[in-house]
């Protein structure tokens, strides 16, 4: 039976209620991976500790770049490198210089090099940084970046020319304004089943799209694009609880579109947050049950069904890092998370005389 936690009835592991999960739930099965296993490393335990804390301390007031910067303190890193888009070189300036006025050795990519994910990766690579910001990339160029990149990354702006940065309007007006971009679109006929995920492919797939679409199609509409002109049939999602309507609608419109979708929630697993260290202080609610998000469970989980691409959707700093470190299709942020800003990232970063 597939995975599909986008459309559960219970969401009974936020309760930590394997028990009353339906019968689908991949914590039914006897193989769900486990919490030590999956954490056993030192990097990926503290990547998942600060990524609760910061989660819990910044409830609802800290920016995205906010808790971005928080987290780079929290886990030591010095140097962060911020890769972008020819078209989103301003707003990674402006990230730029917000994390160096709080003391943060930042790289940025020169222009010359901006549409190249490869070399950015390259350039970022030499500079030795801790973490990598995406600020703004196209879908197949953001699946390369994650690829190539030899420090994590985390996302800073999901690339929507179409809808100023904020993919998740898309989402939020499917039944209304995008509801015939999303749901009747010509799907270009019949899947033809994959044909590779490499990075020269994901090149040409990238200008192929630039050229098809310009700035006219939303961030929903390119992935499915970049997914279809893979040959992929397949698509995964990963997800954060607080996103579970809007991943039910995204999965609806995928599902729509003819793609077989697998999709897991952050709190798959059930996890009690105590288990990885976390105090009833450090909880978004202390004393109340919470548990961990659970983001390498996530990309296992997609790994075993074989995904052929995944998308990320709203997963919190750090959290987005451990799925995509585990991954092993390609796969791209759809949205940004950012409480304060109702996800529009890059509005954090906008001044108004842009
Ligand atoms: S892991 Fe998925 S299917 Fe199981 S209870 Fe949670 S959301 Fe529902």
């Amino acid at each position: 039976m597939a995975i599909q936690c986008a459309h559960c009835k219970s969401y009974a592991c936020r309760a930590g209620r394997i028990d009353a999960a339906p019968e689908s739930c991949p914590m039914q099965r006897g193989t769900f991976p486990g919490f030590e296993e999956l954490y056993s490393s030192e990097e990926r335990r503290r990547m998942a500790y600060e990524a609760a804390r910061i989660e819990a301390e910044g409830y609802c007031r800290w920016t995205r770049i906010r808790e971005v910067l928080e987290f780079a303190r929290r886990m030591g890193y010095t140097r962060l490198g911020i890769a972008h888009c020819a078209d989103t070189a301003k707003l990674a300036a402006r990230a730029a210089e917000y994390l160096s006025g709080e003391g943060i050795d930042t790289r940025v990519p020169p222009r010359s090099e901006c549409c190249d994910p490869r070399e950015q990766a390259d350039f970022l690579s030499r500079s030795a940084t801790d973490l990598n910001l995406i600020c703004g990339m196209s879908i197949a160029h953001e699946a390369i970046f994650i690829r190539e990149s030899d420090a994590p990354v985390t996302t800073l702006v999901a690339r929507d020319a179409r809808l100023g940065h904020n993919p998740v309007a898309a989402l939020y007006t499917s039944n209304s304004y995008y509801r015939s971009a999303l749901f009747e679109r010509d799907r270009g006929g019949e899947k033809k089943g994959l044909e590779g995920s490499g990075n020269e492919l994901l090149e040409r797939i990238a200008l192929e799209v630039q050229e098809a679409a310009g700035n006219d199609w939303c961030r929903v509409v390119e992935a499915m694009e970049v997914a279809r002109r893979l040959g992929a049939t397949h698509i995964g999602v990963t997800f954060c609880v607080g996103f579970r309507n809007e991943a039910d609608r995204l999965v609806r419109v995928l599902e729509a579109n003819g793609f077989r979708v697998t999709s897991a929630c952050c709190k798959t697993g059930a996890v009690p947050k105590e288990q990885l260290g976390i105090q009833d202080s450090e909880k978004v609610s202390p004393g109340q049950p919470e548990m961990i998000c659970n983001p390498i469970a996530q990309a296992e989980l997609l790994n075993r069904e074989d995904v052929e691409i995944t998308l990320l959707l709203g997963q919190c700093v750090g959290h987005d890092t451990a799925t995509m470190a585990n991954l092993d299709s390609p796969a791209a942020c759809l949205v940004v998370k950012d409480r304060v800003m109702a996800h529009n990232t890059a509005a954090a970063l906008e001044r108004p005389d842009d």
